[in-house]
């Protein structure tokens, strides 16, 4: 094909020529990185397949049920289809779950009783954890309900500090919380392989504690997930990686059946657990984000791989840096000056499909100490799959990008947050 024509929209579409070359150079010098990502992601597919094959999926799992939902077969068959991909006994996958945070609440609260202790081996837990832990009082907190709590601190240099790791570990310690993904932190994610590490190491002094993995952002991005190397539960949202783009809700939880039946009666109620919980409709489009999931995410991976790509060439820090091994499909972007943030964030908004009319501006959101500006033309509200981005407004001034249901699709965000950067003369081309 004649790439001219593909220059000629780009330029339609409001990107300059000279940002096109820049990152069109790019995008080239990736091709063999970007062919490993397709050996993942063709695994990945073969595996979700394969486990829907086993599970029997059939037509009529893709029906609607109303009221109590008394078996639904859908959502039973989405169940095993989920335990059977993540090589766990049991699982839990419903619309009745708001949003990741709310899964990990589920699941937390579910196996822990007054008087256990929860331990964070990783340091401080995504920020909406805060609340839901008591790290910072609130109502209905686990602390309000005689669950304490205890954290430890990656070392300097992003290792765990195996020391006081097994200092904390004491006769009260019920389950360890270990996050996947850095979230909003400039530590680097853990590999699959490094959790299963730190497992390993917890389970030998205490061997029947729960290891609970928040697996967010970093479904399908490894060949193996967390239950693959000990994780007794993993914990992810329907509106990122395994939704697949197509899910409009939605979390899971995935491990040993005790430990999802225990999620499972807090979530619907004592007695009842799994047995109820209509699924209205959504079972087809849970099915088929999740037969897509793994092309999904590795179009997100290749779009966070050429935001760093192009930015590391422009001087800026990025997180993970252009050559690194990706854990999660999150890129952090280090700007250094407001004006630059707000204007990456304002090109990625321009590129979206729906919305891309509006014009992002720094607000001051709730549970955040600075303004913050958002940038995300999504087909679901807030979906993280889908190409987002935000920055606080704060130092180092850094941006945190996501998403991408395909990678043309992200490579076009890329383009015109660069473009917005050099329209503004905030950034030089080589
Ligand atoms: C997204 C995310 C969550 C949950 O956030 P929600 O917005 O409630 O879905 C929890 N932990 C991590 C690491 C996340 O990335």
């Amino acid at each position: 094909m004649d790439t001219a024509i593909t220059k000629e929209m780009y330029k339609e579409m409001g990107i300059d020529g000279k940002v096109y070359s820049f990152g069109q150079e790019i995008a080239e010098s990736l091709k063999q990185r970007f062919e490993e990502i397709d050996r993942v992601a063709e695994y990945n597919q073969l595996k979700v397949v394969h486990a829907m094959q086993q599970c029997r999926a059939s037509e009529a799992c893709l029906y609607a049920s109303s009221g109590y939902g008394y078996n639904d077969v859908g959502r039973d068959t989405l169940e095993e289809i989920y335990a059977a991909t993540f090589h766990t006994e049991s699982a839990l996958v419903r619309p009745q779950i708001a949003c990741g945070t709310h899964a990990l609440a589920v699941a937390l609260a579910g196996n822990l009783r007054p008087g256990d202790e929860l331990l964070s081996p990783v340091g401080k837990p995504y920020d909406t954890l805060e609340e839901v832990i008591g790290i910072r009082p609130s109502n209905g907190s686990l602390a309000e309900y005689g669950v304490s709590y205890r954290q430890v601190d990656l070392l300097e240099d992003g290792s765990f500090d195996f020391e006081n790791i097994k200092k904390a570990i004491n006769e009260k310690t019920k389950l360890v919380t270990i996050q996947r993904s850095k979230g909003y932190q400039t530590r680097p994610t853990l590999s699959v392989a490094r959790i299963g590490q730190l497992i390993d190491f917890i389970k030998e002094i205490k061997q029947d504690v729960i290891c609970m993995v928040d697996n967010c952002y970093g479904e399908f991005v490894e060949t193996i997930e967390p239950t693959d190397v000990g994780a007794d539960l993993i914990v992810g949202s329907l509106i990122k990686n395994p939704g697949g783009g197509l899910a409009p809700i939605g979390g899971y939880i995935a491990g040993k059946k005790e430990y999802v039946d225990n999620a499972a009666y807090r979530l619907t109620s004592p007695g009842l657990g799994k047995e109820v919980g209509a699924t209205l409709g959504v079972n087809q489009s849970f099915y088929q984000g999740f037969f897509l999931a793994p092309t999904v995410t590795a179009a997100a991976l290749k779009g966070a791989i050429f935001a760093a790509n192009v930015y590391e060439r422009l001087g800026f820090a990025v997180v993970p840096n252009s050559t690194e091994s990706r854990h999660d499909i999150i890129q952090a972007v280090t700007f250094g000056a407001p004006e630059k943030v707000i204007a990456f964030c304002k090109g990625i908004q321009a590129a979206a499909p729906i919305d891309s009319y509006v014009d992002p501006e720094p607000w001051a959101m709730p549970g955040y100490d600075s303004d913050v500006i958002m940038a995300a033309g999504a087909f679901v509200q807030g979906s993280s799959i889908e190409l987002s981005a935000d920055g606080p407004i704060k130092p180092p001034y850094a941006v945190y990008f996501q998403g991408g249901l395909t990678w043309q699709h992200a490579k076009l965000g890329i383009m015109m947050s660069l473009q917005k950067l050099y329209e503004k003369g905030l950034v030089e081309l080589p």
